[in-house]
Parts: C-alpha cells; sequence; structure tokens
C-alpha cells in the first residue's frame, strides 16, 4: 500500500525519532505528531541540566520550531483520549477525530504510583515531564528537606542536582545498593557510597507511608523510623502508557507487544520507545527498554519498517547516567549469566566487564569510562573473545582489545 498519511501518537524521544527518521528516509506524505507537550524536547536533562538551571525549554527541545516546517511535520498539541482501529485513526480529548494511514504509538511511560499509605497525595513529587520538572525547580531551595523516595538511575540524579542546588537530601530505597542489574554489584557499591560522600544521608530501609504535616512531609519507615521533610520526591521506575492499546485491543503485557519491526498485534499500528516491548518471533518476551538510546533505535526501526525499507541494526544496548560530577555508562546485559571481571584503579573498581562461559562479552559497566563502553560495545557486538587478564588491567586501553 502507498502510505499517504501517518500519525505519530506522542511526541517525545521516540515520536520525533520515527518522524524524523521518515522525512530523512524519503517519505513525503502527511506527518503529523500529537502531544500536548507541542515541541518535543529531551527528558535526561529534566534531572540534570534543567533542573540545574544550566538549561532552559529552548535547550532541551529536540529540533526549533523552524525544523517542523520546513519537514512538513505538524504538531497537534492535543491529547489522544482513544485509537480507533477500523478505520485507523484517533479520538482527541475534545472529541475530534483523526485518520491515517498507519499509526505509531509513542506514548512512553508514568511514574510509578508508591504503593503505600499518603503515596498517591497530590504533593508527593515524581520527574517524568517538564511540568514535573518546573515543579520541583520551585521546591528546591537552598535549605529545602529534600527525601527522595528510590535511589534507581532518576533518584540518585536528582538527589545529586538537589544536593547542588542546596538542599538537604535524604535518599531511601530499600534495596542496598540499588544498581545492581544495571551495573553489577562493586560498581553499584561505589556509586550508591558516593551519596554519603557527598553528603545526602542514605537511608537503606521500607517506606510504609507518607502524611502531611504542617507545611511539610513525614516519611513513615517499616522500622518505625519517621524522616521529617519539607518535600518527597518518589522516582521508582515507570509504568507503560498502554491504556490506549488497551482499551483497543492491542496485545499488552507490560508495554504494547511489537514484533522486530515495531509492529503491534494490528498491521497499521507500530510501537515504539519506554511503552513497547519485543515478542520475537518464537514467543520470548524481551525486557522493555526505558533508556534515551533504545527510544532513538525503535523508532528508526519503526521508519524503516512503515516504509518497508532494510531494518537498521543496533547494536548492545547502551545508557549512561550522571550524579555528583561522576559519568556512568552500561552496555549490553550485566545481569546475564556469567562472570564478572573488574577494572580497578587506586583500589576502587572503575569498570566491569559479565563474560559467558564460553569467553564472550555479554556486558559492561564502567564509571568515567565513556571510551571504555565504547569499545566493549564493540566487542560485545562483534562477538571478540578478550583475555581477561587484560580486561582487568587498566594499564590497558579496551580500544586495543576491540580490534
Ligand atoms: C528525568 C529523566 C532523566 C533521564 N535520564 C536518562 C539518562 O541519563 N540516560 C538514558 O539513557 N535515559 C534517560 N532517561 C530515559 C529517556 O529519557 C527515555 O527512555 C525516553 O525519553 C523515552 O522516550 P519515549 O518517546 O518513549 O517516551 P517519553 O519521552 O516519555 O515521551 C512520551 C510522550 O508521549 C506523550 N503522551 C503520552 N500519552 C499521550 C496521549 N494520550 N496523547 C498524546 N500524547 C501522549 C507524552 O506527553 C510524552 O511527551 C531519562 C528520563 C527521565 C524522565
Amino acid at each position: 500500500m502507498n502510505i499517504q498519511s501517518i500519525l505519530i501518537i506522542g511526541g517525545g524521544l521516540a515520536g520525533f525519532t520515527v518522524a524524523q527518521n521518515l522525512r530523512s528516509r524519503g517519505y513525503a506524505g502527511r506527518l503529523d505528531i500529537i502531544d500536548p507537550a507541542g515541541i518535543p524536547y529531551d527528558r535526561p536533562p529534566l534531572s540534570k541540566g534543567y533542573l540545574l538551571g544550566d538549561k532552559d525549554a529552548a535547550g532541551i527541545e529536540l529540533a526549533p520550531a523552524a525544523w517542523f516546517t520546513e519537514y512538513r511535520v505538524g504538531l497537534v498539541r492535543a491529547t489522544v483520549r482513544a485509537l480507533e482501529l477500523e478505520p485507523l485513526g484517533v479520538e482527541l480529548e475534545d472529541g475530534q477525530r483523526l485518520h491515517a494511514d498507519r499509526l505509531v504509538l509513542a506514548t512512553g511511560g508514568s511514574a510509578r504510583p508508591l504503593p503505600i499509605r499518603g503515596g498517591d497525595l497530590g504533593s508527593v513529587l515524581v520527574l517524568r515531564n517538564k511540568e514535573d520538572a518546573d515543579r520541583l525547580r520551585t521546591k528546591i531551595v537552598p535549605g529545602t528537606r529534600l527525601v527522595i523516595v528510590g535511589a534507581g538511575l532518576i533518584g540518585a540524579e536528582v538527589a545529586s542536582s538537589a544536593l547542588a542546588l542546596g538542599a538537604e537530601v535524604t535518599l531511601v530505597d530499600p534495596v542496598d545498593p540499588p544498581l545492581v542489574p544495571a551495573v553489577g554489584p562493586e560498581l553499584a557499591r561505589r556509586l550508591h557510597a558516593m551519596h554519603g560522600d557527598a553528603g545526602i544521608t542514605v537511608i537503606h530501609g521500607t517506606p510504609v507511608g507518607i502524611a502531611r504535616t504542617q507545611g511539610g512531609h513525614r516519611l513513615e519507615m517499616a522500622d518505625g523510623q519517621v524522616v521529617d521533610c519539607d518535600e518527597v520526591l518518589v522516582g521508582i521506575g515507570i509504568i507503560p502508557n498502554t491504556e490506549l492499546a488497551q482499551a483497543a485491543g492491542l496485545e499488552t503485557d507490560n508495554g504494547v507487544l511489537v514484533d522486530t519491526n515495531q509492529r503491534t498485534s494490528h498491521p497499521g499500528v507500530f510501537a515504539v520507545g519506554d511503552m513497547a516491548r519485543t515478542r520475537n518471533a518464537d514467543g520470548t518476551l524481551l525486557r522493555r527498554g526505558e533508556h534515551w538510546e533504545h527510544a532513538m533505535n525503535t523508532g528508526a526501526t519503526a521508519a524503516a519498517a512503515l516504509l518497508e525499507q532494510e531494518l537498521p541494526v543496533h547494536g548492545a544496548s547502551w545508557f549512561w547516567s550522571d550524579r555528583h560530577g561522576t559519568h556512568v555508562e552500561g552496555v549490553g546485559d550485566m545481569n546475564a549469566e556469567g562472570t564478572t571481571i573488574l577494572r580497578m584503579n587506586d583500589g576502587e573498581p572503575v569498570a566491569a566487564f559479565r563474560i559467558a562461559a564460553d569467553g564472550r562479552m555479554l556486558g559492561a559497566a564502567a564509571i568515567d569510562g565513556g571510551l571504555t563502553i565504547r569499545a566493549a560495545r564493540r566487542i560485545i557486538d562483534k562477538g571478540i573473545i578478550v583475555q581477561p587478564v587484560s580486561l582487568a588491567d587498566p594499564g590497558v586501553p579496551l580500544k586495543k582489545l576491540a580490534r
């Protein structure tokens, strides 16, 4: 079928990437992105530069307004209320209906609510979008007593930024240390210790309730401890926004299920980014990706598939995070079955490599080691076998081993 119109629902990084790739691949038909936020913007700075005030709203836009005019990508500033499969289209919140030859779902995820008493209080902060960040910026001033529940990637980043803004930060997590699946236990321990070293109060425990106090909040812990504070921020992950797809009868399972073309259970509907989950041809479900590069990769794949062009090849999955002036990167799967080889420097682990029984590298993570991770990715993607002794040696640049 000659596709003449495509509607993208959700203008985050994944939706924007679909539009960008459709145009760069030669698609000349009608193309619109529907999102209440208007011009698509990048989310990683929300917990870093934007929160710190180093970047403004224009500085995080994925493209300037002129780009959308030049490439004839319409921005429909609205929220989709329902999907329609026969004929393909959407219903907006104001009742307006839009139709297209193909739909792309790119609705991302919502902050996972803390399932405890008071977890649903309207005053409990989360960080998923620019409005959340703006709210946070007004709340975090020097001296604000901020409790953050969840010390994973976003919780740790906000903790670091809030500290830099002069807040008194308490970081609470039942897992000690968090992030082991992403970076392995050794690097996770070192990263978590940075919070205490920087002056953050770290509590290892389980919250059971949040209550309002006069002008503030009180966090109640399972062991009876209470933490009085001004503000509470919850950062315990996301729930994929699958409601539209579910209501329309598309297959979902902790994400909208897609094949390796990003095609959902309806042949005319594709899904990308944080809300999409791949089901392989043999029925196995992959872990849903929730990272920046994953949003770009799935967007690029969907664009190629929509135009029936050859699919791009992507390397092992990659993410980064920043905290306390430190840059963390991970590639592949640090949680895969295997053994870990550590690279140490001055008695501290600086990189960890997950190695399968047959010697292949499965995953790698590094602190302030971007070049190491770039080389590790090549080693993983090419299946290069590297001697463990060389991996462990900080004097051997990984780039040399990736040839
Ligand atoms: C604070 C923060 C920091 C991050 N830092 C990092 C990092 O350092 N490294 C990293 O690798 N990743 C990071 N990420 C993750 C990365 O930003 C996400 O994986 C990526 O943004 C996902 O893109 P997406 O387009 O799938 O979803 P989103 O960016 O969430 O976009 C979804 C869009 O869909 C829209 N939408 C939802 N429902 C509807 C509807 N019914 N109608 C119309 N529009 C709708 C929303 O308004 C939103 O704009 C971070 C995320 C956040 C929130």
